[in-house]
């Protein structure tokens, strides 16, 4: 924790897919003064218990579109960053078991050709040559989209870490933030629990303001709500280069 930076314009709060992702498409923004801390190791969430399903096909388009860049995203993330990710697009099959199913899977089928996805609708036989192992005595037809897949979640969340380092965000694992100090609406400040050495606040005011004005704790999950924000050590000692 020692080498904890004193300031950092943007802080992330874990290091699960979520964190890893942002910190990630931050630095490939060009966001270099980011600072992702993990209370733990990376991934050791519950990202690390997901199956890790890339299904793309959902009801809202915007929502299958994003689905589509995360496929193309792991198309190339290994490649990128040199972590394997454990993405096969083996591609993905919807059964249905009865009529009404088969019609809802054929719904499906349209929806998604009208967002841009390419699904096959097969026949029970067609889809056991797919997955071979498969009983299709009671299957009246099936949907199969060919660019879903599967990925490892925690190799998914390395990788996107290693690249985020790549592009120059910080990562600390070990740190658990104990606090948020928000003034005036705004985060100023996360805390850990060795004092207050790493906080955060706004560059304009001097820390000494910070000490002397009340404070409100909110949870982690507000940061998500606040915009980005200065930091600066709101305790501990600083040494010339600006580190604690
Ligand atoms: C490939 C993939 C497929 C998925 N498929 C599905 C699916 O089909 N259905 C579904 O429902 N979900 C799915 N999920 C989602 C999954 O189940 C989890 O919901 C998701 O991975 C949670 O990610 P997260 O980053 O939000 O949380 P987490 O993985 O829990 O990460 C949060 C991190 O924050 C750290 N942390 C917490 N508090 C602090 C603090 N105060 N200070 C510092 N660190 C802190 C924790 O230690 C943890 O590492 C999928 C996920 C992946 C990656």
């Amino acid at each position: 924790m020692s080498d904890l930076p004193g300031s950092a314009r943007i802080v992330i709060i874990g290091g699960g897919i979520v964190g890893a992702s942002v910190a990630y498409h931050l630095g490939a923004m060009g966001q270099t003064d980011v600072i992702l801390l993990e209370r733990g190791r990376l991934t050791s969430g519950s990202t690390w218990h997901a199956a890790g399903l890339v299904g793309q096909l959902r009801t809202s388009e915007n929502i299958t579109q994003l689905l589509g860049y995360s496929v193309a995203l792991y198309d190339r993330l290994e490649a990128e960053t040199g972590q394997a990710t454990g993405w096969k697009r083996n591609g993905g099959l919807r059964l249905a078991c009865n009529a009404e199913r088969w019609t809802e899977v054929r719904r499906q089928a349209t929806t998604a050709r009208s967002f841009g996805l390419e699904m096959q609708l097969l026949s029970p036989r067609e889809a056991q040559d797919l997955w071979p192992l498969m009983q299709v005595d009671d299957v009246v037809g099936a949907a199969f989209l060919p660019t879903d897949g599967q990925v490892s979640p925690s190799d998914i969340s390395a990788s996107l870490a290693r690249g985020a380092r790549q592009k120059g965000v910080t990562i600390r694992e070990g740190v658990a933030v104990t606090g948020i100090v928000v003034e005036d609406s705004a985060v100023v400040a996360v805390e850990t629990p060795r004092r207050r050495q790493h906080s955060a606040r706004l560059g304009a005011a001097p820390v000494s303001d910070h000490r002397r004005r009340p404070r409100r704790h909110a949870e982690p999950a507000d940061a998500a709500r606040s915009r980005p924000t200065h930091l600066l050590e709101g305790g501990g000692r600083r040494a010339g280069d600006g580190r604690l």
